[in-house]
């Protein structure tokens, strides 16, 4: 028998839930692209998504996904030749890596594998070796989103700070901006990348780069420039007939609107981090509470760098794929799956899964997914300990 049939959650770390409200906005008719209510909206969009990022500095929409936007941050710093350190924690700054390889980039990877975060000691020696200062941009991502890792930035600016290193900072928060706290000019962030399928409660197809005047100076001399991916003619929304470099995404437009609505004006940022922290503090106590017995362990072990907005849990080969498959097909909620964390023919990919709770999600869809996990290891006989649902429900309790 199935209890799936009514509304289907996917609990994927993106794209994510989609508010009502923002589907209804999208819902209307073509709008007039060269004046009026649209070129006035959109301007106003551009304060909001630096509220966001807590950013006085600049933001560069474009109709792409994060994949376009990690292009456009690159294409609008680098030369072909430059040399880049990228601070891997998983498989997202490894993306990121390969697609400045193919542009002809100079990548120097630290790797530190899958299950920590960035470890600044190494960072400081990388940073002292290059005593020529041929580093151009120190890049790394805020929340690995197949790891679960949260880096931290401050420490990280800090670290290059005390290394007397000029090169820029690059973050890139496409996982977790709007759902971990993330302050781009205070933690001294150069460049941002973020899109709007996670955090920002919208559907995928628009990137954003934020960048401060630091980072528009190297694009000065980047000849990696291209006439989409250029910035400066994204800087000003007044000019509104080059802004796109072309037809404008209209309906994402409407769609962003009403989600920076919710986020900046309604709830308030710093509630929805709060928001975020909690929610996660709930899953983290079930999780935790389940895997003193039987095979399912936290990906990552130190709660104070688990990101806020995903969790990845390792649960044994082939018990995450059979308890993905029964949440969708009894339960009617969608697990993610063990991403870059194996080989097609490693089981790793079918011993993990990853619970998205990001965006527009609150205490009764967090607590119905947990309590459909407790359900989906009871129906399968995966061993696991007692008490995640009530350890969870304490959490959400005490907000
Ligand atoms: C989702 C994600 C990306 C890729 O975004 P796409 O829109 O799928 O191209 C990049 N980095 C991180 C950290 C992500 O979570």
């Amino acid at each position: 028998m199935s209890l799936a049939n009514g509304r289907q959650y996917l609990a994927i770390p993106g794209p994510s839930v989609m508010p009502d409200r923002v589907l209804q906005a999208m819902h209307r008719a073509a709008p007039n692209i060269y004046t009026g209510q649209l070129v006035d909206m959109t301007a106003s969009l551009i304060p909001d998504l630096k509220a966001v990022a807590r950013t006085r500095h600049h933001v560069a929409v474009y109709i792409a996904n994060g994949h376009g936007a990690w292009e456009a941050a690159l294409s609008n710093t680098c030369s072909r030749g430059d040399r880049i350190l990228v601070l891997s924690t998983g498989r997202f700054a490894l993306g990121w890596a390969e697609m400045a390889t193919m542009m002809g980039i100079d990548v120097q990877l630290v790797d530190y594998g899958n299950r920590s975060d960035i470890d600044m000691d190494q960072v400081t020696q990388a940073l002292a070796a290059d005593t020529d200062h041929r580093i151009k941009a120190v890049l790394c991502v805020q929340v690995d989103t197949a790891t679960s890792v949260r880096n931290d930035i401050p420490a990280l600016r800090a670290t290059m700070d005390a290394a007397g290193h000029p090169a820029l900072l690059m973050v890139d928060c496409i996982a977790c901006l709007g759902c971990d706290r993330f302050e781009m000019d205070d933690w001294g962030v150069d460049l941002m990348v973020a899109c709007s399928q996670k955090g920002l409660m919208t559907p995928p197809g628009m990137g954003f780069v934020f960048f401060n005047d630091k980072a528009d100076r190297a694009r000065d001399t980047a000849n990696c420039i291209s006439g989409y991916w250029d910035w400066r003619p994204r800087m000003d929304p007044k000019a509104f007939s080059n802004y796109f470099c072309g037809t404008a995404p209209t309906h994402h437009l409407y769609g962003l609107r009403v989600a920076l609505d919710m986020i900046v004006h309604e709830e308030g940022i710093e509630a929805v981090w709060a928001r975020h922290a909690k929610l996660a503090r709930a899953v983290h106590a079930a999780l935790e509470t389940w895997a003193q017995d039987g095979p399912m362990s936290l990906n990552i072990t130190d709660p104070e760098k688990r990101s806020h907005a995903v969790t990845s849990v390792r649960i044994g080969a082939p018990q995450g794929t059979m308890l993905r498959t029964w949440l969708t097909e009894k339960a009617g909620v969608t697990l993610g799956i063990g991403l870059g964390m194996g080989t097609p023919t490693d089981p790793m990919a079918d011993g993990f899964f990853r619970i998205g709770h990001m965006g527009h999600v609150n205490a009764h869809m967090v607590l119905g997914t947990l309590g459909a996990i407790e359900a989906g290891m009871t129906a399968l006989d995966i061993p696991h300990a007692k008490g995640g649902l009530n350890a969870a429900a304490r959490v959400v309790s005490e907000a």
